[in-house]
């Protein structure tokens, strides 16, 4: 592992293998990603939807099952020097290190909550589980974690239907992470909210992220949320890492035509009128297109891209893509 790491993913394949019929259909959701996440950072999983960032998220967290399938690589946790292999958890390691040490905001996690236990209830319920707490010092801990939040005191005697939609949703991170676990994944964390309401959200993560230096990975097909949360953002496109780069580099500097097309179909605040999206559709994971899995709808692809995949190349400190144009100085992407 590198030496500030504190999840990574080597040469990681992780596909969906059902059989019906006799009929065996492969579905290669993550196909060989190497992803190195460091202790203290932010790092933003961004693609269009079934690129594979959900499946990503699952098996860096440690948490799947039959049809998904490692069927190679591995992805290694490191906390405090103590190493461990997520692909390979026993029942008992999952206990040890869920919500204490690895936490997951699952997407609509709003609708988590008890709806027949006031707030305060359900904390107590989650926090006596891992750590066998009396009602009031479960009450105690939730009071000072929601005012160190900055959210409301009178939610903890709340039913969830009595909160907003976008206060249900920060009262469900908070339950995620009172425990104060390390490693935190969030997936799709801000979708159906109002832009209004994420904003509070986006802060609420930023905030817990600073002030116990957690590490974040967090899934969302929105860059916006991203330009505003991520150090660093990785791009799947069909399964594969097409690039990895600081979150400001990215944003001004994209060189895979792909995050190049991500980054264009942003509306920026002067234009009225909705961007042009990408062209075509991502593809079908169970026959991915040969080469390049980007070259059907590449504009840019050249004569090899449809046979040869490009290399992961490293273009600066920090920043890699996988391109054949990059590998030319002369078709380098704008
Ligand atoms: Fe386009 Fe070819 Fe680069 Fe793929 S390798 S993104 S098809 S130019």
């Amino acid at each position: 592992m590198q030496g500030d790491a504190i999840v990574e993913a080597k040469d990681l394949k992780a596909y969906y293998i059902t059989k019906a019929y006799g009929v065996e259909r492969t579905v290669k959701a993550v196909d060989d990603i190497s992803v190195s996440i460091k202790a203290g950072e932010v790092y933003g999983l961004a693609g269009e939807s079934g690129c594979g960032k959900s499946t990503l998220l699952k098996v860096l967290l440690g948490d799947f099952q039959p049809p998904l399938t490692v069927v190679e690589g591995s992805v290694a946790y490191d906390f405090e020097g103590q190493t461990k292999d997520a692909t390979k958890l026993s029942e008992q390691d999952k206990r040890d290190i869920r919500w204490n040490k690895v936490s997951y905001i699952p997407q609509g996690s709003m609708h988590v909550l008890n709806p027949v236990r006031r707030i305060q209830d359900t904390f107590h319920d989650f926090i006596t589980t891992h750590k066998g707490t009396s009602k009031s010092q479960s009450y105690d801990m939730t009071r000072k974690y929601l005012r160190d939040l900055g959210l409301p005191e009178k939610v903890m005697r709340s039913y969830p239907h009595q909160l907003s939609g976008g206060m249900r949703q920060r009262v469900t991170i908070a339950l995620a992470t009172i425990l104060w676990p390390k490693l935190i994944f969030a997936d799709e964390p801000t979708t159906a909210l109002d832009v209004v309401v994420q904003r509070g959200v986006i802060q609420l993560l930023k905030d817990i992220q600073q002030k116990e230096g957690s590490t974040v990975v967090l899934i969302t097909h929105d860059l916006g949320v991203h330009a505003n949360l991520a150090d660093r953002i990785g791009v799947l496109y069909a399964g594969k890492l097409v690039e990895e780069a600081p979150t400001r580099t990215i944003l001004k500097s994209p060189k895979h035509p792909y995050t190049q097309f991500l980054i264009n179909s942003l509306p920026t605040f002067e234009e009225r009128s909705a961007r042009e999206g990408i062209p075509g559709r991502p593809p079908a994971l169970d026959h991915p297109p040969s080469g390049c899995r980007f070259h059907p709808r590449c504009p840019m692809a050249i004569a090899k891209c449809s046979s040869i995949e490009p290399k992961m190349l490293e273009l600066s400190p920090g920043h890699r893509a996988a391109c054949h144009l990059l590998e030319e100085p002369n078709h380098a992407a704008a």
